[in-house]
């Protein structure tokens, strides 16, 4: 009697929309070492900030919302524990801030400080500055908003250019993480708003963006970047079009959000850009730039005058100028509309990217080598803080200068 053989498991490649679809257009070989490979990045600070950033505004909007502390909170007593907590999850995983960035010097083995003895002077640095303003410019007016936060969502798609003999599989999944906030709660909010003349900041955006619309019940999609305000157009070769990629990335989350049982129409994303409330000197040099250069949508028609006249002003080696809360705000915030036609194309911009990685991957497997497999290519800001950059083939003129000779 011939017995039946077990029949080959089936599995699908699952893509997470940041981890790999954004990751991989980045660099693709840079991708592959990190997220395909065994080696974490050894200071990849975009990607600690980033995680370190939404951690603790979700860590945040927790406190917020079982303890209804009002704002604004306190740094060293409401929003310092909340840091720390955030930092050792992420150092499990081997992500470390700069030294300059984040005072971790609690979390260090043997360290016999403790929160008392902080102080904001000496301890307060970049990435706490941040976390202090996203809470209390932002959260104050985002969390209320709040219907359901970090949602996992998930789709399977058919895998592009699909070939029984070659590919991994027929389809594969897309995941993402975000947080919703609905009309319900907007309208209701409206209404205590109005009452009691007090202005919310999420609420007037979405009232002067969002078109007039017929659906009662409707969402929105937040979700929060550890970076600058990116250019609305890229003029440097080798640059990613982050503008474009971002708005494709919530188009994709609306798709996927549609998919789920209890979800309302999705009316748009928003963005928030949490680098913009506190910029570094770096991010202060392009942001001048990209005003000189028209690539920026904010300042628009002769806004925030005083604003652009402080930043022209202002030399690199000078102290940061004082700019305005309310400039800064309005460069922190971005609105994304969805609409049907839109979503289709970033949906096959996503389906083409992730054909890319599967071709790279299926010839590695093949035996191709990896430098072969995989393209390098991106801008000289990536590439000066890749840990690849000493090997990687890549011959932009940034990377010649680190070669191993
Ligand atoms: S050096 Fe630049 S091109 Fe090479 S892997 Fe790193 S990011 Fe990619």
């Amino acid at each position: 009697m011939k017995l039946p053989t077990r029949s080959k498991s089936y599995m699908i490649p699952e893509y997470s929309l940041t981890g790999d679809l954004l990751s991989y257009i980045t660099c693709g070989l840079q991708y592959r070492y990190q997220n395909k490979g065994t080696l974490p990045p050894s200071k990849p600070v975009q990607r600690w900030f980033g995680e370190f950033i939404h951690g603790v505004m979700e860590e945040a909007y927790l406190n917020w919302k079982y303890q209804k502390k009002e704002f604004p909170w306190d740094w060293k007593e409401d929003i310092r524990p909340i840091e720390d907590e955030i930092d050792l999850r992420l150092q499990v995983r081997g992500l470390y801030p700069h030294d300059e960035d984040l005072f971790f010097s609690i979390n260090q083995p043997g360290s016999d400080l403790n929160i008392e003895d902080l102080n904001e002077h000496d301890h307060k640095k970049l990435a706490s500055a941040r976390a202090e303003k996203a809470i209390n410019l932002w959260g104050k007016h985002l969390f209320p908003l709040i219907d359901a936060s970090e949602i996992l969502i998930k789709g399977v798609r058919p895998m592009p250019n699909y070939d029984k003999n070659i590919s991994r599989s027929n389809y594969y999944g897309i995941n993402g993480v975000v947080d919703v906030i609905t009309s319900a709660k907007i309208n209701t909010l409206h209404e205590q708003s109005t009452l009691y003349n007090y202005d919310n900041k999420i609420i007037s955006f979405i009232k002067k963006n969002l078109e007039e619309t017929d659906i009662e019940d409707y969402e929105i999609i937040i979700d929060y970047k550890g970076m600058k305000r990116p250019p609305v157009k890229v003029t440097k070769p080798h640059s990613e079009d982050k503008w474009e990629n971002h708005k494709q990335q919530i188009l994709t989350y609306s798709w996927l959000r549609s998919k789920q049982e209890n979800a309302k129409a999705i009316s748009a994303g928003i963005i928030l850009y949490l680098n913009e409330l506190v910029p570094s000197k770096e991010d202060l040099v392009l942001i001048k730039d990209e005003i000189a250069n028209d690539l920026t949508d904010i300042p628009d028609n002769g806004e925030f005058g005083d604003d652009i006249q402080l930043i022209f002003d202002w030399q690199e080696d000078e102290k940061m100028p004082n700019l305005s809360e309310e400039f800064k705000i309005a460069r922190s915030i971005r609105f994304i509309e969805i609409n049907e036609e839109e979503r289709v194309k970033a949906l096959d911009k996503f389906d083409r990217v992730v054909c890319d990685i599967e071709n790279s991957l299926i010839k590695e497997m093949k035996g191709c080598k990896i430098q072969d497999a995989w393209k390098a290519d991106a801008d000289e800001r990536t590439c000066l803080a890749c840990d690849f950059k000493t090997f990687c083939k890549n011959n932009s003129d940034i990377t010649k200068d680190f070669k191993v000779p």
